[in-house]
């Protein structure tokens, strides 16, 4: 498999856990307005996102998903930090986060929980895990809000 797993801070560590045991904003939104789902097939994850976007702010967000520690906690960081927030406010989040995960940049105040997964940037093969539902925002955001949608 992989050549190593990525070793965190003890403070990183129980962070991380913590999401992936109570992942925040977990489920399904019954007012979603978009939808989206995605997987990294190199490590078994998968996640499935409901936004529910008002005036161009996300106003809620939901997910569901499975998969290794590091990308279930990351969609669960996500979520608390672009609850709320303009597709402008989501889109500096995600590129400080990116920067952090793979051009070693330091951790910003926004980022919030997610500077604990600053560990995996030495793991290329895990950055794409950590990555995984910030992919699948990107692409529920892209779509167009649907007329209406019934479950
Ligand atoms: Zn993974």
């Amino acid at each position: 498999m992989t050549a190593g797993e990525p070793q965190f801070d003890e403070l990183y560590r129980e962070i991380l856990l913590d999401h992936y045991r109570r992942p925040r904003n977990r489920g399904h939104l019954a007012a979603a307005t978009h939808h989206a789902e995605g997987a990294n097939p190199v490590c078994g994850d998968e996640i499935q996102l409901d936004l529910q976007m008002d005036d161009g702010v996300l106003e809620e967000i939901a997910f569901e998903g499975q998969g290794c520690s590091i990308s279930q906690s990351s969609a669960s960081m996500m979520s608390e930090r672009v609850k709320s927030k303009s597709r402008a406010e989501i889109e500096r989040i995600k590129s400080a986060f990116e920067a952090m995960l793979t051009a070693g940049a330091a951790p910003v105040a926004e980022l919030g929980d997610l500077e604990a997964l600053q560990g995996v940037a030495k793991f290329p093969v895990r950055v794409k895990c950590a990555l995984l539902p910030w992919k699948v925002l990107d692409e529920g955001l892209a779509e167009p809000a649907p007329g209406g949608r019934h479950d």
